[in-house]
């Protein structure tokens, strides 16, 4: 029996979106299905590097609420340091709903179906096809109100919670998570072109006051154990220093997966991508940037796996390891040190004269966790200056 689709996509966030963009372009008939009715809200910081761009053929600047020139980063709100970001690899602040709406109307136009209110409750291998049962709104308009679908791949794109990886063999087994608070809040902004992180209020982690259009995006992350941040806390010494209320905005909290260890992302027919195959930074939280790596990495081993290349997808996996998790793999060190001895990580691996240069290269992608790890890490372990 032919497939409905040559690849049902499972989620469209930044990674499920990147990967529907890229295959549709390539001519491949793709179904993406979205549980949420689309805008959806997603808590995140909605910080990224502008290197991302060049993954991309049409321009993202749409989607771009803010351009950030400068990180400053504070000890207990005290003890300024500022990195300058070169002009030509600067930081943008994106909102999510916005972001992954426009990659996924992209997608739209290269000719991919999108369905959203569209919830995959179970995947199933069928032969050489994969086989998809979805809630109602995954039903095409006018065909079966089953809601199955078939397709001859797939790519599992459905974030942290992301049952599917697990039940497929994909990402690690057991999924390691930080836990993060964000918050919305709408106020002038005074330092529009700033981005903050503040080290010294969140035990074995960081607290973020990003700038957007018309206000703030703010979090608290904990990236070590599971004990419960006191968020509330936290925020109610942040926000103040921001001239905010320190009860201003919604919260809403969410576990994110980290990246745990080199991991296959492929099994047959199938790949993972972004946070369902745990790539988010266990130091800064990044995910969008691996996110939509991924998502063009698997789109590229997707469409030769179609074209009949044998190990594509194997490639995929390589790809990652390569491109990002060699990189993560010294930034977990580099979080488990830093996290247990934050203070004098602040002092030795963020007070240097030269670290807000190397701040702003690795938070615009020009520079990997490997190229700096070795010597924070034995400057963090020996405490020398
Ligand atoms: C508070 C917070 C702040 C963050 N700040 C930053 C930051 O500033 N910079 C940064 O780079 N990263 C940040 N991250 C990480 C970043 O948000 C994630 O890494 C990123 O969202 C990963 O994108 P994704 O597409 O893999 O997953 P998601 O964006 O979570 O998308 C998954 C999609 O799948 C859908 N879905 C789920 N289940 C199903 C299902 N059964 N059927 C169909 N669809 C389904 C969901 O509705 C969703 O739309 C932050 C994370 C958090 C929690």
């Amino acid at each position: 029996m032919p497939a409905d689709f040559d690849v049902i996509v499972v989620g469209s966030g930044a990674a499920g979106s990147a990967a529907a963009f890229h295959l549709a372009a390539r001519g491949r008939r793709v179904l993406v299905l979205e549980r949420e009715r689309l805008p959806r809200r997603k808590p995140c910081g909605g910080g990224m590097a502008a290197s991302v761009q060049r993954w991309f053929p049409f321009d993202l600047a749409p989607a771009v609420d803010q351009v950030i020139a400068q990180v400053r980063f504070t000890w207990c709100l005290e003890d300024p340091v500022t990195a300058v970001l070169p002009g030509d690899a600067p930081f943008w602040i994106v909102r999510r709903s916005v972001l992954d709406g426009y990659i996924a109307e992209q997608a739209s136009l290269a000719g991919a179906e999108l369905r959203d209110g569209a919830p995959v409750e179970s995947i199933a291998r069928d032969g050489e096809l994969w086989r998809v049962v979805t809630g109602p709104g995954g039903a095409a308009a006018g065909g079966s109100p089953s809601g199955v679908v078939t397709a001859r791949a797939l790519v599992v794109a459905d974030g942290s919670g992301s049952p599917f990886a697990t039940s497929l063999g994909l990402g690690p087994p057991r999924p390691r998570y930080a836990s993060a608070v964000a918050v919305e809040v709408e106020a002038p902004v005074a330092e529009p072109d700033t981005a903050r992180f503040e080290f010294g209020l969140v035990r074995h982690g960081f607290c973020w006051a990003f700038p957007r259009k018309g206000g703030y995006s703010i979090g608290v992350g904990t990236f070590i154990g599971r004990e419960a941040t006191d968020a509330d806390g936290v925020l109610g010494r942040l926000l103040p220093s921001l001239g905010l209320p320190a009860d201003a905005g919604e919260r809403f909290s969410s576990p994110l997966r980290v990246w745990d260890g080199h991991h296959a992302l492929h099994a047959p027919g199938v790949v993972a991508v972004g946070d369902a195959a745990s790539l988010c930074d266990p130091f800064l939280a990044e995910g969008l940037r691996p996110a939509l790596l991924s998502g063009v990495r698997a789109a590229e081993a997707l469409d030769r796996h179609l074209g009949g290349e044998t190990g594509a997808l194997a490639g995929y996996t390589a790809a990652m390891r390569e491109q990002w998790g060699d990189s993560m793999a010294w930034g977990r060190r580099i979080a488990q040190v830093f996290y247990r001895v934050p203070k004098v990580g602040y002092q030795l691996g963020i007070k240097r004269p030269t670290a807000p240069q190397r701040i702003a290269q690795i938070l615009s992608g020009e520079m990997g966790y490997g190229d700096i790890a070795q010597r924070v890490i034995k400057r963090l372990l020996f405490q020398r200056g």
